[in-house]
């Protein structure tokens, strides 16, 4: 997301809440949803990681020519894999595992954001899991802007404190720097608001950065970085 188009999202979710609790409603009262999720039998703590864009929305466009859905699909796989490494009692499921978002119809939806978002939400509302990351990375007009942030809601202690551990363990590895924790109060996002689990969209970094996003795509950064949000994660949940 740009700090612009943020700006505008904030003002626009912020007029949605209750017409998208109707549509949700009205969506799962009309027939299941179609995404390919299993249904098996999940552990006490589930964490659901949420890969930002996807489908005919590529995101962010990065300064190296990366997609944002496609860096963001690479992280959440990652870190959902090293958080199951970390402590396999923890169950990990996603929103999307390849380029689909089968919630959305692309050939008639009348406008893809909202449908998008509907579907996400009714995904997380269908799972009720413990934790939600959303992962999406940021972009803007001026190239030098850098650095990673995350939004949760104002009441979440645990994302909040996920968020902390994120940042000590970046800047414990030289990574970028900490733009700092907003809540939904100030930035409503409805990947965030519109469920009952402790939830975090986390922007991991500027792809309209040249420097940035060279370290967001390079595999041993991405695998370093994916490594310390599975740690904050984990390290959360054992009250580390
Ligand atoms: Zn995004």
């Amino acid at each position: 997301m740009t700090n612009k188009t943020k700006k505008r999202k904030a003002v626009a979710v912020f007029a949605i809440p209750m017409a998208c609790l109707f549509a949700s409603s009205m969506a799962i009262a009309a027939e299941e949803p179609n995404y390919d999720f299993s249904y098996e039998m999940y552990g006490p703590v589930t964490v659901m990681i949420d890969a930002g864009h996807g489908g005919i929305d590529s995101g962010a466009i990065g300064a190296n020519g990366v997609y944002e859905k496609d860096l963001s699909l690479q992280y959440a796989q990652t870190i959902g894999a090293m958080i199951q490494s970390l402590d396999p009692s923890i169950s990990v499921l996603y929103t999307r595992y390849d380029d689909q978002v089968p919630w959305v119809d692309e050939q008639n939806t009348l406008d893809f954001e909202v449908d998008d978002l509907n579907g996400r939400t009714n995904a997380i509302m269908a799972m009720a899991p413990t934790y939600v990351l959303s992962v999406h990375f940021n972009a803007a007009d001026d190239p030098s802007a850098s650095g990673f942030c995350g939004f949760v809601k104002g009441e979440d202690a645990s994302s909040q404190a996920v968020y902390s551990k994120v940042s000590q363990y970046f800047q414990e590895m030289g990574y970028s720097y900490d733009r700092g924790l907003m809540t939904t109060m100030d930035y409503p996002l409805q990947i965030v608001d519109m469920n009952m689990s402790s939830s975090m969209l986390l922007e991991l970094g500027f792809l309209t950065n040249y420097f940035e996003v060279s370290q967001l795509s390079d595999p041993s950064m991405m695998n370093a970085l994916c490594m310390q949000v599975a740690r904050a994660y984990v390290d959360t949940i054992h009250g580390v």
